[in-house]
């Protein structure tokens, strides 16, 4: 069930970040996107991945779980401002 409700996702997004050590696979970072392996990186998650679905972002860029969690907050702050919002020939409209 979407936790979503009318202008308030932000201040209620539920996101986690968790370590991350890809061993094989190439992750890409969702800030510098590079590809990373063998190093430590996050996974970071919202509770609605309709709004955003989960990111890795580097160690380089995000040293702590909080900043990677401020990461994906940009993300969902502007995903959320996207829904809200559209694009027309007039300019930008509350979308209904
Ligand atoms: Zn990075």
């Amino acid at each position: 069930m979407s936790k979503r409700k009318e202008g308030a996702y932000n201040a209620e997004a539920m996101i986690t970040a968790t370590r991350i050590w890809p061993l094989f696979s190439w992750k890409e970072c969702g800030k510098c996107r590079s590809q990373f392996r063998r190093q430590a990186g996050w996974l970071v998650k919202t509770d609605d991945s309709y709004l955003y679905g989960p990111i890795t972002v580097c160690g380089e860029c995000c040293k702590t779980a909080d900043s990677a969690i401020e990461q994906m907050r940009l993300r969902v702050a502007a995903a959320d401002l996207a829904k809200r919002f559209e694009l027309t020939k007039e300019g930008l409209k509350r979308a209904a």
